[in-house]
């Protein structure tokens, strides 16, 4: 407890250091995040607490993993287009590697490798479904599609398809609210069973706060669609506005009655991204139909916020997401003091990276609820199933 203490001094004396807010670039990357993000790392090396394993009760409705991603080069007619460069191209190669594809899988039938690949590791998992996301193309406010931007498509019609023909996935479709018939197309995806619609604000160039989308968003609220919309920095996918980062600019559709799911709770991704965890924080009070995602959790700089999370008023409006195929480690919650070493270790003996980050998700503490509130989101099923009665010849 004494180096406890005598730690949090060290560390918060450095705060008091005049300038330390506005350092230089290189001070910056070298040593402010050294000193500020991972004050309390190395601390828990020293502990010799013992966290008890936070053992859920049995669940009463299905866990679902509500942040999934789909990816594909289109080599099977899905639509799909994948455009990788620079930083992204290194990026994509390692998230393949993880999950066990060959790097040739890139340019074979990527999707096909993907989904089958997605599905193993789902079936041996915890999470019993798993809602997979759509990704729009970019647009500008007057409707027209950004020539050359965005650095990857996953067409609607693909993953209604893929939950069509699979009981484990549940659609979340991506519309620019700017196109031309955003609103029909949000129409005809509800009528085929979509449970939500995802969209990237600052990748996707979407100001939600935009008068013009009102209409958009109340049709959304009227059809019981959820938005799912990314808050924080990006590094996966280049970030056309990085103002639109910030949990605030989901007020609009807040407001006009949008069940809200802001994706990582506006924590950064990389160390030089403003962080909008309190942002976020500050407007759980002022509306009760915003929740928070806690997909990439396991990334070094997002599960700082952890233990704010599992208290109320945030802890009940948490949600249970792994941001697949986002790498999961449990080194960045262990270092951060938030598992316990005993459990770091388990975490590293489970090869499956979707029950692995349930596992560490357990070991952080979230309740059973955060595995199932999304059911509380999701508009009602139709006829036993979430897809109803969508026929094939009706997704093309
Ligand atoms: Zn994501």
């Amino acid at each position: 407890m004494l180096s406890f203490c005598c730690l949090l001094t060290y560390s918060n004396s450095f705060r008091r250091i005049p300038g330390l807010n506005t350092p230089p670039d290189a001070l910056k990357i070298a040593a402010f995040p050294l000193i500020v993000s991972f004050q309390l790392d190395f601390l828990c090396f020293y502990l010799t607490i013992e966290w008890p394993m936070n053992s859920i009760p049995p669940l009463r409705l299905d866990p679902i993993d509500s942040h999934v991603h789909v990816v594909g080069n289109g080599k099977n007619g899905s639509g799909c287009w994948l455009k990788l460069k620079g930083k992204h191209a290194i990026l994509a190669r390692f998230m393949v590697a993880q999950l066990g594809l060959a790097q040739s899988s890139l340019s074979e039938d990527l999707e096909t490798l993907y989904v089958a690949r997605l599905l193993e590791l789902l079936r041996a998992s915890s999470l019993k479904k798993a809602i997979i996301l759509a990704h729009d193309q970019v647009y500008l406010a007057n409707g027209s599609l950004m020539e050359g931007a965005g650095s990857f498509y996953v067409p609607n019609d693909f993953v209604l398809e893929l939950a069509r023909t699979n009981d484990e996935f549940l659609p979340a479709v991506s519309i620019h609210p700017a196109r031309a018939d955003a609103i029909a197309e949000l129409e005809r995806c509800a009528q085929l069973g979509a449970v939500m619609m995802k969209c990237l604000p600052n990748c996707h160039n979407i100001d939600c706060s935009d008068r013009r989308y009102t209409s958009f968003w109340e049709k959304m609220a009227e059809l019981n669609i959820p938005l799912l919309a990314h808050t924080g920095g990006e590094n996966t996918v280049p970030v056309i506005n990085p103002e639109y980062s910030n949990p605030r600019i989901l007020t609009r559709p807040l407001e006009c009655g949008v069940k809200v799911i802001a994706a990582h709770c506006g924590t950064r991704s990389g160390l030089r991204d403003p962080d909008y965890f309190d942002v976020f924080a500050s407007m759980i009070p002022k509306f009760p139909n915003l929740f928070g995602d806690n997909s990439a959790f396991n990334l070094p700089m997002r599960c700082k916020p952890v233990p704010t999370c599992l208290r109320e008023p945030i802890a009940s409006r948490i949600i249970h997401g792994s941001d697949f195929p986002v790498p999961v480690s449990g080194r960045w919650a262990r270092l951060r003091g938030l598992i316990s070493q005993d459990d770091f270790k388990k975490s590293k003996d489970i090869v499956n990276v979707i029950e692995r980050d349930f596992f560490l998700k357990k070991a952080m503490g979230f309740s059973g609820d955060t595995f199932t509130r999304v059911h509380e989101l999701l508009p009602p099923k139709k006829s036993g199933s979430f897809l109803g009665q969508v026929t094939k010849n009706k997704i093309k």
